[in-house]
């Protein structure tokens, strides 16, 4: 099994009183507002490391860091939403295939 700490970032707000509200959702890489389901990992990366189907533990953690809870998921599950449409499915997507085979040529010489 993998452990991956995940502190997700949450904003107290500063009319809210006592609630607390994730942040204003936008790209953290264009801050462009129609965001995407991102697979964190590559579906084909994770086939071509035999762990699509594997669970990963992570911790999620308030933003000082005190774990609030733990969580197993499968991989090919996690999802960042925080990248617009636009960013995931231009340069993001074309980053990826121009290095995929690069990568998968670091896997099987790894092997
Ligand atoms: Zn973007």
């Amino acid at each position: 099994m993998v452990r991956i700490d995940v502190g997700y970032r949450i904003d107290v707000r500063e009319n809210g009183g006592d609630k607390l509200m994730p942040e204003k959702r936008q790209c953290v890489f264009c801050e462009g507002k129609s965001l995407s389901k991102e697979h964190i990992f590559a579906q084909w990366l994770l086939k071509e490391l035999e762990i699509y189907d594997k669970n990963v533990s992570m911790t999620h953690a308030s933003v000082i860091g005190v774990p609030i809870s733990n969580r197993n998921h499968a991989f090919s599950k996690l999802i960042n939403g925080l990248v617009c449409e636009k960013c995931n499915n231009g340069w993001m997507s074309q980053l990826e295939g121009d290095c995929k085979k690069h990568i998968i040529n670091l896997g099987v010489s790894i092997k």
